[in-house]
């Protein structure tokens, strides 16, 4: 990111509009607030200077008790209701900000909900989303920094404009005559040089300020590896790998590996203190000087203005204030056009994100609700490849499932089982042949519609910390009985009689301290209660019982047949013995299904693979 050349002001504006538009639709309070509360404490100094020039005036002139007593109330009266104001105002931004944060991550999360699921699953779109929360977790860049230029932006020219008003005296006050050399003071291009010289330095410092930010944004990468680094050393003390270190007498190895890797990011020697020390530090230091110069020069300007008698002493301390603000607000307004136009670059991120097309055909056909589940599948052809890859994960698979029939599917790793079920789900679709169902491109299917034909058990699983009948009705209003039957057929019942709360027992601790830790066996068994809760015609096992011990597999297996009933059954598994009941077996190989038959069909076939995998299995188990 920091070869890339900077982004074109006109270019960063139009990404800070669309994102302005995007947080007023998430929150249409939220923008108005921060702008609000920054134009109050733009503006209530000025007041605030204005009253104690009244009172220093009347101090330093007529001393007048009532004029004294009517400016010190009015003074402490606006300084009360200005601070009230400001109060209110931050009490408004900090409701919509908590309100406005919250619906923001419901951006990202419904964009990954939505997307094409050979998108969410590419290592390219997983990189993009990690970048953009990194950026965000850093400094707030992307969408944080919006609110935030918007602010500054509005509170910068709110300021200039407050100030520009309380200082025109300064300029316009003429040096009585008789001043002798002071009267030069008047003159129309001395005015214009110390104007200049005003606005000069405040654009300095803020393009200085900009600058320096740019540099540091120019370092994200480098942010990221330190960030990486940081949350690897702050979550390790806190894991398992605490008991290897004490027990390897690990803890200087990982002393020197901690030093190196803060040297490659946040630690003294590393890019962003040299960055601090070198060419950010002096421009940070430079635009800091510069204020102070500037300062100085307009105490000289207005003192001696005031020496030669153009305006009382009390003025001298508006004019200071207000000229200070200025020079204050219109850095702030520099910086903060830099500061939009760093931000660009992440929020460009943001938007290649954000705006990746959904480019499968959604179809809009309705499937045919079917008490008698004939829904017949065929693939016809097909041939896939994954998304950046150039070989083929399944070739030429040509196959028609038999309605109410138990299939099974086996083969070695990576021959292409998974990708078998991924395809027939929809998550992707196939690069040649078609698969059908009920003679119809599944492609012309409403995708949701299609989605109900299906329920499938995935190898890699999760059930969310919830209660448990929310986790098997995927619901919150369920059926009971039908929840708790879904359970007892997956092999549940035994262990839902010690569930605390039955069916309203919450899974995991994530957020309840009473929750109950489940096995990865028992979460199986509640995953596949959850696909049978469905109830839909085609009920996909992928390896349904990796997870648990062989007495709960041999239960299951023995029930199988009972619990899916009239569905049409598919299950991929790597124990042979498990395929035994099933009427058809189906065997890949290279993304090819070479053989197809019942398992005594196919366990006479000396030639073929399934006798080979199937006496590896039977000599692995003797040997056991
Ligand atoms: P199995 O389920 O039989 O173990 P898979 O269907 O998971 O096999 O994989 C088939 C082939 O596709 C393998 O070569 C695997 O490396 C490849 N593959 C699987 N998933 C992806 C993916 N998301 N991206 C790229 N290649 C993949």
């Amino acid at each position: 990111m920091a070869d890339e050349k900077r982004m074109s002001l006109s270019e960063a504006a139009r990404l800070q509009w669309r994102a302005i538009r995007e947080i007023h639709r998430l929150d249409p309070q939220y923008l108005p607030s921060r702008v609000c509360a920054k134009i109050a404490a733009a503006v209530t100094p000025y007041a605030l200077i204005w009253f104690s020039a009244q009172l220093l005036n009347e101090l330093s002139g007529a001393r007048r008790v009532d004029a004294l007593r009517h400016w010190a109330a009015l003074a402490v009266a606006a300084g009360g209701l200005l601070a009230l104001l400001n109060a209110l105002l931050a009490r408004w931004t900090s409701v919509h900000e908590t309100i406005y944060w919250d619906r923001y991550r419901t951006l990202y999360i419904d964009k990954q909900f939505s997307m094409d699921f050979a998108d969410v699953d590419k290592q390219s779109t997983r990189d993009l989303k990690a970048q953009i929360q990194q950026s965000e977790n850093w400094a707030g860049w992307g969408f944080g920094h919006v609110s935030r230029v918007l602010a500054e932006t509005v509170g910068g020219v709110a300021g200039i404009l407050g100030a520009s008003a309380l200082t025109a005296g300064l300029f316009l006050a003429k040096v009585p005559a008789g001043a002798g050399k002071m009267q030069i003071m008047n003159s129309p291009l001395f005015i214009l040089a110390q104007l200049g010289l005003m606005v000069l330095v405040s654009v300095l410092s803020g393009r200085l300020d900009g600058y320096v930010d740019a540099l540091e944004a120019g370092m994200v990468d480098k942010a990221r590896s330190g960030n990486r680094f940081f949350t690897y050393f702050c979550s390790f003390g806190r894991g398992r790998g605490t008991l290897d270190v004490r027990m390897y007498d690990q803890s200087r190895l990982l002393e020197r590996f901690f030093v190196s890797s803060m040297d490659q990011g946040f630690g003294v020697n590393g890019p962003f203190a040299k960055l601090a020390r070198g060419r950010g530090g002096v421009c940070r230091g430079f635009a800091g000087g510069l204020s102070a110069v500037f300062t100085g020069s307009i105490y000289a300007f207005t003192c001696l203005k005031a020496l030669a008698g153009a305006f009382g002493v009390g003025s001298v301390t508006q004019y200071v204030g207000a000229a200070t603000a200025f020079s204050q607000h219109l850095t702030a307004l520099f910086s903060a056009l830099s500061e939009m136009r760093t931000n660009g670059k992440f929020l460009a991120r943001c938007y290649e994100y954000l705006d990746i097309p959904n480019a499968m055909y959604q179809g809009s056909l309705t499937t045919e609700k079917r008490n008698d589940r004939e829904y017949n599948v065929e693939f016809r052809d097909v041939s896939f490849r994954y998304p950046g890859t150039d070989t083929w994960a399944l070739r030429h698979v040509n196959v028609k499932f038999k309605v109410g029939s138990r299939m099974a599917i086996v083969g070695e790793n990576g021959s292409g089982k998974t990708t078998f079920i991924k395809l027939l789900c929809r998550l992707y679709d196939p690069q040649e042949g078609e698969i059908l169902l009920n003679g119809i491109n599944i492609k012309k299917y409403n995708y949701r519609d299609y989605m109900d034909v299906f329920s499938v058990v995935f190898q890699d699983f999760q059930l969310l910390s919830q209660p448990l009948g929310d986790n098997v009705a995927g619901s919150r209003k369920y059926d009971e009985a039908r929840a708790a039957k879904a359970l007892c057929d997956a092999g549940f019942a035994e262990r839902l009689e010690t569930m605390p709360n039955g069916l309203r027992t919450m899974l995991y601790r994530g957020y309840d301290d009473t929750g109950v830790e489940v096995s990865g066996g028992e979460a199986q068994k509640i995953a596949i209660a959850r696909a049978l809760y469905r109830d839909a015609p085609f009920l996909i096992l992928d390896e349904p019982t990796a997870a648990l011990d062989p007495i709960a597999e041999a239960e299951i297996y023995a029930q199988l047949n009972q619990i899916v009933g009239d569905r049409t059954a598919i299950y991929i598994s790597h124990r042979l013995s498990s395929c035994r009941f099933c009427d058809e077996i189906m065997v890949f190989d290279h993304g090819q299904i070479i053989q197809t038959g019942s398992h005594d069909e196919l366990a006479r076939r000396e030639d073929g693979k399934y006798y080979a995998l199937w006496h590896a299995q039977a000599q692995y188990y003797a040997k056991k």
